[in-house]
């Protein structure tokens, strides 16, 4: 199989630099609300914060694949004496929590990394990150060419989601119905 260059972008987080304020949740919502930047609902963000000053735990997570099924194990992690709870490090839209879900269609959202259009220098919520808890990186892999991502898949991923949802048949007779209004 040919080989093709990918390339990985990353957001590195510092756990120890992040204060909890919440900006990054604010400009990603803002950013992909429609019309750009015409809201800002955390509940829509692509990036959440974990939050329990309490334990003094601020922890950013942003989203990353859609699964249909609940993980089959979960862990807890002390780090520097603090307690993580079992889905704390997790980045998937699944069905036992309300993350990384739009709330109103229930869709799953995924970071994009900000690419959408006007294409941006860095992702946002890295450079609305005054703390400097976030920092943006990228690196050259080389994958199987089938394996690159398109957005087709991505597209697979939202129907995939919607069938899960609410049925396959139900989503078919939406489409066919919406396709004759058309
Ligand atoms: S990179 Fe962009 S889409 Fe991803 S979490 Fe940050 S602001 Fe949201
Ligand atoms: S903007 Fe930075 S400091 Fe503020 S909550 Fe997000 S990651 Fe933490």
């Amino acid at each position: 199989m040919s080989k093709a260059k990918k390339t990985v972008k990353v957001i590195k987080i510092d756990l120890e630099q992040c204060n909890g304020c919440r900006s990054c949740e604010m400009i990603c919502s803002a950013f992909h609300a429609q019309e750009r930047y015409s809201s800002n609902n955390p509940a829509r963000s692509r990036i959440r914060m974990i939050r329990r000053p309490l334990e003094d735990i601020y922890l950013p997570v942003y989203a990353g694949e859609y699964t249909a099924a609940e993980c089959m194990g979960r862990d807890k992690y002390v780090i520097d004496g603090k307690e993580y709870d079992e889905c704390d490090f997790c980045r998937a839209s699944c069905p036992s929590r309300d993350a990384f879900k739009e709330p109103d269609s229930g869709l799953p959202l995924k970071c994009d990394m900000c690419e959408d259009d006007p294409p941006q220098e860095e992702p946002l919520c890295v450079k609305w990150c005054l703390s400097d808890a976030l920092t943006y990186e990228e690196r050259e892999e080389e994958v199987d060419e089938e394996e690159e991502e398109t957005v087709p898949k991505e597209m697979e991923r939202g129907l995939k989601s919607l069938a899960d949802t609410y049925g396959l048949d139900n989503l078919m007779d939406t489409i066919a119905r919406m396709s004759k209004k058309e």
